[in-house]
């Protein structure tokens, strides 16, 4: 029997209308409305597209949205500038800055330069920290999406091995703390791993997130697996995961499409994450 598909839209519709009305009762309370902003430098088309998704879908749930689009040569200093400002906006609860930067733009400082109150994309090292010592933070966006994934299955992770693609601070790190915390037993592969393959069908969790068009084969599939693919490839018309869909779904239990995935979960997180944010605040 083919995979269940474990559709993005469905994850993130539950989340969307409790986020709704929580905003609605904590505006009869307070008269406030929680701000969000989204930072965007240049026009890369790929970003583009996920900040305008960002800004429809937040003044949808009613979100106040601003969205500072600033121009691909703007010097760091000037970033650091507006990052400021909006540490301090009152209007603004939470705020991103959106990814990749520019070449002339160090990444690491412009994510600590954020107030860690304001982080919704839990890329300051004080929410990493957070999340390594179990503590309460703000959790990477798309990491925590993936959690919300596969505890949709409603199928059991304690014990279970997972097996994760990838290692960076906002996908394979942060999921790797998550999966943890649900006792699951958790292996990190990145491109100098070897036996990727072999590594694959002992997965219970198999998490692909290398950005390497169908680089996981059908045939690396355990029975039964719940398979999320994160990556995302551009192949002229087409969008390709990082997995080889028809096949893998021959034999995986769950499996999660893309485009239609991970992506629209991901912006409903950081909502959630911004109103969290607000509630601290107003309670501060
Ligand atoms: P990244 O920072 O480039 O990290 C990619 C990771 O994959 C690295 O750890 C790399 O290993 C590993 N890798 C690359 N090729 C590999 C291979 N052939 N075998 C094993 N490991 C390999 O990327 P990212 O930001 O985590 O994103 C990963 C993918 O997810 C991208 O396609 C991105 O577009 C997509 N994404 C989607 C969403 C969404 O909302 N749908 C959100 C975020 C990211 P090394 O560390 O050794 O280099």
């Amino acid at each position: 029997m083919p995979a269940k598909l474990i559709k993005g839209d469905e994850v993130a519709e539950s989340i969307r209308a409790d986020l709704a009305n929580e905003l609605n009762n904590l505006y009869e309370k307070t008269g406030l409305i929680p701000g969000l902003a989204v930072v965007i430098v240049g026009e890369n088309p790929a970003s583009m597209t996920y900040v305008a998704n960002k800004e429809k879908q937040s003044r949808k749930i009613g979100f106040y949205s601003q969205v500072r689009r600033l121009p691909e040569d703007i010097s760091q200093d000037a970033l650091l500038e507006v990052i400021a400002e909006l540490n301090e906006d009152s209007k603004i609860h939470g705020f991103m800055v959106q990814l990749p930067l520019p070449d002339h733009i160090d990444e690491r400082t412009v994510l600590q330069s954020i107030d860690p109150e304001k982080d919704i994309d839990g890329t300051h090292p004080v929410n990493m920290g957070k999340l390594f010592s179990n503590e309460k933070g703000f959790i990477a966006c798309t990491a925590n999406s993936i959690m919300h994934m596969i505890e949709h299955t409603r199928q059991p992770v304690y014990g279970k091995s997972a097996v994760l693609i990838g290692r960076s601070n906002i996908v394979g790190k942060p999921l790797a703390l998550l999966l943890l915390r649900r006792n699951a037993s958790v292996t990190i592969c990145h491109s100098k791993s070897l036996d990727l393959s072999e590594i694959c069908r002992e997965a219970d969790i198999l998490v692909a997130a290398a950005g390497s068009a169908e680089l996981v084969k059908g045939d690396w599939i355990k029975p039964g697996a719940i398979v999320i693919d994160v990556g995302v490839t551009q192949d002229g018309d087409r969008v390709l995961g990082d997995v080889e869909f028809e096949k893998a779904q021959q034999s995986a239990g769950w499996i999660s499409p893309v485009p239609g995935g991970v992506g629209p979960i991901t912006i409903t997180m950081l909502m959630q994450n911004a109103l969290e944010a607000f509630k601290q605040q107003i309670e501060a």
